[in-house]
């Protein structure tokens, strides 16, 4: 298929470019990285909604590229934690010292079983909800939400995904997001309720 658009993925996190990079290829639009553009370096996640931060992701990458851009915002929502980690997801254990050769997603995990020891299995609701948003260099913006309801294991399982995916269990496929294949997890994610939420408004987003 003919590439319509191009677009900057304004995420480092390969888990999400690995979910995003494929479905928007498929919908005909030319996908960018980050590191065509290392000018940006880091940008800071000061808000406080998931609907900030991917706008303020998505805003900076098309300010500096002067290209249409989009950003994920997400995280997982623990009832039972008032709603934690949320906006913090990714940083969630960044208090904890790291085990030896342990990885970022694997503390958060475990700083989240920590947290959640004792609390009966009724208890452990949760979702994982992304807040997409597209920017064009002119500042016009366009923004979905996706949201996953699911439960809180008190063990990991599987190896696919990223993140807190090998503790996160979906009731109606028996599988945690970490058990499922690509096109399963896609199917039934947040990330990809929201992306095919753009997708359906995106003809009209980039004429207008
Ligand atoms: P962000 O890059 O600030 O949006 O942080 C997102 C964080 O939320 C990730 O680093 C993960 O910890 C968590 N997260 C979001 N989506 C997923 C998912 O699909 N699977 C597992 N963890 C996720």
């Amino acid at each position: 298929m003919t590439a319509v658009l191009r677009i900057v993925l304004a995420t480092q996190n390969a888990g999400k470019v690995r979910e995003l990079a494929e479905p928007l290829a498929h919908a005909g639009v030319e996908v960018l990285g980050l590191d065509a553009f290392p000018e940006i370096g880091d940008i800071a996640e000061t808000g406080l909604t998931f609907e900030e931060n991917a706008y303020i992701k998505a805003a900076t990458v098309a300010r500096h590229s002067g290209l249409l851009s989009v950003a994920d915002d997400s995280g997982l929502e623990v009832d039972a934690l008032g709603g934690a980690p949320g906006v913090y997801s990714a940083r969630y254990a960044d208090d904890l010292p790291s085990l030896p050769g342990e990885s970022r997603d694997a503390r958060n995990m475990r700083k989240l079983l920590q947290e959640l020891a004792g609390v009966p299995e009724a208890r452990r609701t949760g979702r994982y909800v992304c807040c997409m948003t597209a920017v064009t260099p002119a500042g016009q913006s366009l923004a979905t939400r996706g949201v996953w309801e699911g439960r809180l294991l008190a063990e990991q399982r599987g190896h696919n995904g990223f993140g807190y995916d090998p503790l996160f269990f979906d009731p109606t496929l028996g599988l945690t997001a970490a058990q499922m294949t690509p096109e399963q997890k896609n199917a039934r994610s947040h990330r990809g309720k929201a992306l095919r939420a753009l997708l359906d408004r995106w003809a009209a987003f980039v004429r207008s």
